[in-house]
């Protein structure tokens, strides 16, 4: 432990924040890094205290506490007060295969678990210090593209480019299986590329880091659908292991009279497309700007309506104040969460409490108000002659047990009826688990919600040499439960070719 008494000494200071009123001219990420000095200091405030909770990642009343990867936060803390960032750097590497991603997107399980924001203040910055290893490590050649020196001759195919797929690849390369990744998009990284905005999450991060598991040997085919361009049997017959990380992209829909109004998206498809634009300018935000071609038209002046408050609902809320629209309402069936801690949520449990998100800040900003609405869904979408989106017929909600089964669900109170324009509705309600026709075409087994099944904590599927990680195996999750997910699956891919693993 560095410093005993750095937590009495030091308050929490996280990196700059660039204001609302300038960050949503662009779409470039605004939170900046701390200076080595300051994340020093910040490193210190690791208590070092014997109950580690940051790093256990067990579940709690169904939701993780601390991380899932078992990144060994307080040893990496201690070199980083230390200011030995090549040693955290390796530090972190032995849990961690691609922390440039949750340390800019991780709601940061392990600082909900800190100790020292349980027993004395804050807790430690520790996703920032993450954020600073390992880019100083990139800064400083520490992360390589290198073969590895012994290659098995044994081949791995990885269906799906997203955070479970790359861990399952990096990792498996570097035992040196020969691995090749299969991705129906034109660019690698799934949710990282085209879910998460550019504002959380730079595309051209992804970029770096494909560039050196490239050079390490690795293998990605973009624009290949698999169970549509190459069948189940090519790749089974090609390869030795077939590795299943599709994600869980089959969007929960919303069912109310006048669905078929002429501008309503799924989220995910709204926010590739913003995405995408940036991308093929090479990030010339003027170019996304001035685009006219977008599927959903110009934004600008428009009233746009997210149903949906989680955090695929406040990207879109940021994605629309930057593409110009004039009012942005955001819809939430749950009640508003509490400001602080119940007592029935006590730590170190994940915080079921209010968070304002930076879109909702954004919006806040520009129009004055929270753009959340809680307990309200849509009763009807409304539309013109011409069949375009006018407005929605908003309705509020209220929990009532079930009279079949008892459990608690969300009701309609009839008379709360309310109409509110609407030019685009964004529906962000979640996600119904993998896609049917890739399950298909291997016919492996699923669940009953569609997430591929395995016997717990294993990631072989019902069909023999058929492995399976992230999304499509938990259901929708994080990025750093993909990443952990990957890695166990490449473990467990290696000990089914090698008869052991040392991964
Ligand atoms: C809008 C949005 C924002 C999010 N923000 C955050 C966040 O801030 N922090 C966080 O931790 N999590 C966030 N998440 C969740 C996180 O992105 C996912 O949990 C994570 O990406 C899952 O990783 P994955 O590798 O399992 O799947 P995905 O990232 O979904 O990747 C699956 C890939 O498989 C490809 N694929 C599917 N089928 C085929 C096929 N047949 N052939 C070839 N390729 C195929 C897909 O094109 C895709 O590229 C967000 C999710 C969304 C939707």
């Amino acid at each position: 432990m560095g410093k005993a008494t750095g937590f009495l000494e030091y308050e929490r200071e996280v990196g700059a924040v660039t204001a609302p009123a300038d960050r949503i001219k662009n779409f470039d990420e605004f939170h900046k890094s701390l200076s080595l000095e300051k994340a020093k200091k910040q490193a210190a405030r690791c208590m070092s205290c014997g109950v580690p909770f940051c790093q256990a990642g067990v579940m709690i009343s169904g939701m993780a506490s601390g991380c899932p990867l078992h990144n060994l936060v307080p040893e990496t803390n201690d070199l980083v007060y230390r200011g030995t960032l090549e040693e955290a750097y390796k530090r972190l590497s032995v849990t961690h295969p691609l922390p440039e991603f949750t340390s800019r997107v991780c709601p940061a399980l392990c600082e909900a678990a800190c100790t020292c924001g349980h027993v004395n203040d804050e807790p430690v910055t520790t996703k920032e210090n993450e954020r600073l290893i390992i880019e100083y490590a990139f800064e400083h050649g520490l992360v390589e593209g290198k073969e590895p020196s012994v290659r098995t001759g044994k081949k791995v195919a990885v269906i799906g480019s997203g955070p479970s797929g790359l861990a399952v690849a990096k990792l498996l390369n570097q035992r040196g299986h020969l691995v090749t990744v299969f991705e129906r998009s034109d660019r690698v990284g799934g949710l990282l590329r085209y879910g998460i905005p550019n504002m959380k999450l730079d595309k051209r991060v992804i970029d770096r880091r494909v560039k050196l598991m490239e050079k390490s040997g690795i293998t990605f085919k973009c624009n290949v659908n698999v169970g549509k361009d190459i069948t189940a049997e090519e790749l089974l017959n090609e390869f030795d292991r077939v590795v299943l990380c599709c994600g869980a992209s089959n969007p929960r829909d919303i069912k109310a009279p006048g669905r078929d109004a002429k501008g309503i998206y799924f989220a995910v498809d709204f926010l590739k497309e913003v995405t995408k634009k940036i991308c093929d300018n090479d990030h010339d935000y003027s170019k996304v700007f001035a685009a006219k071609d977008f599927s959903f038209g110009s934004l600008s002046g428009k009233n746009a309506v997210v149903i949906g408050g989680g955090d695929t609902g406040n990207d879109c809320v940021g994605t629309c104040i930057r593409l110009g629209a004039k009012n942005v309402t955001q819809l939430e069936m749950m009640p508003k969460p509490a400001e602080t801690r119940l007592d029935s949520n006590p730590w170190p449990e994940w915080p079921k409490v209010l968070k304002t998100d930076y879109g909702q800040e954004e919006a806040i900003f520009k129009f004055g108000q929270d753009p959340r609405i809680y307990q309200t869904t849509v009763k009807e979408f409304k539309k013109d002659a011409k069949g375009n989106l006018c407005g929605i017929v908003t309705v509020k909600l209220e929990s009532k047990p079930d009279k079949a089964t008892g459990r608690m669900v969300m009701e309609q109170i009839k008379g709360s009826e309310e109409e509110i324009s609407a030019d685009i509705v964004l529906i962000a309600a979640g996600f119904l688990g993998s896609e049917l026709y890739v399950t298909d075409a291997f016919n492996v087994e699923c669940n009953a919600r569609t997430n591929v099944n395995t016997a717990p904590g294993k990631y072989e599927t019902s069909v023999k040499r058929v492995f399976t990680a992230g999304d499509m195996h938990r259901g929708q999750s994080l990025v750093v439960w993909a990443l952990a997910e990957g890695r166990e699956c490449a473990k467990a891919v290696d000990e089914s070719l090698m008869g052991y693993s040392n991964l």
